[in-house]
């Protein structure tokens, strides 16, 4: 099963990912921890994504493009993907089909994960990653309660850069919604609930999808 997976910053992208992962034992791949770990490591990727990423803004597409075609090609692949945060344009929508198409593997399913933006916009401030583990909290977890790390906040969950991914988000990635209605992919859900609801609706909906 390969699966993209739609919605706003803060939609709850990850975690659902997290979860579905672990359920139908797929491939994850996020695009945002890929870059994050290069920004850390200082590789010439992570020099060149730093400033977009610190102001929200989208890492040009032939870098993306370019790095997915790399990734896709490894062969923990073969079990399927979950992929987190691309495709993020048409143009790496477009990408990631000729992708698949040479791969010879279909896309099954994108699956949105819809929140209204008022939600979106006190979601990301008040959210918390763990450095350790990269686990997902809030303002409220004194530590980490996967493991135990430190939680901090990424650069670029400030309210004003949330703003501006939220309208880059608007602009560049919410036109997939019908790109992928238009091949008969799209499967949606409220997101506005808890985790563990979001994930029974996903489950009963990919199970038809
Ligand atoms: P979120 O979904 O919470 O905005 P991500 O962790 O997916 O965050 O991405 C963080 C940042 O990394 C984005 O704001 C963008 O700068 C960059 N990025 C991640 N994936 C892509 C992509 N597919 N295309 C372009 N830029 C990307
Ligand atoms: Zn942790």
């Amino acid at each position: 099963m390969n699966i993209v997976l739609l919605g706003a910053p803060g939609a709850g992208k990850g975690t659902q990912a997290e979860k579905l992962v672990d359920k139908y034992a797929l491939c994850h791949i996020s695009t945002g921890d890929i870059l994050r770990q290069a920004v850390k490591d200082q590789t010439p990727l992570g020099i060149e994504a730093k400033g977009y990423m610190d102001s929200g803004n989208l890492v040009p597409d032939e870098l993306i493009i370019g790095l997915m075609k790399e990734r896709m090609q490894q062969p923990d692949t073969e079990k399927g993907v979950m992929l987190d945060g691309f495709p993020r344009t048409t143009a790496q929508a477009v990408a990631l089909d000729a992708m698949l198409s040479d791969l010879g593997r279909p896309l099954n399913a994108a699956l949105l994960v819809d929140v209204p933006f008022e939600v979106i916009i006190g979601r990301l401030t008040s959210r918390r990653q763990c450095r350790a583990c990269g686990k997902i909290g809030s303002v409220a977890d004194a530590a980490c309660p996967n493991c135990g790390g430190e939680m901090y906040q990424r650069d670029d969950d400030n309210e004003e850069t949330v703003r501006n991914r939220l309208d880059v988000y608007a602009n560049q990635t919410a036109p997939l919604i019908d790109y992928y209605k238009g091949q008969d992919k799209l499967v949606t859900v409220d997101g506005n609930r808890t985790p563990d609801v979001v994930f029974e609706d996903v489950v009963a909906k990919l199970g038809i999808a």
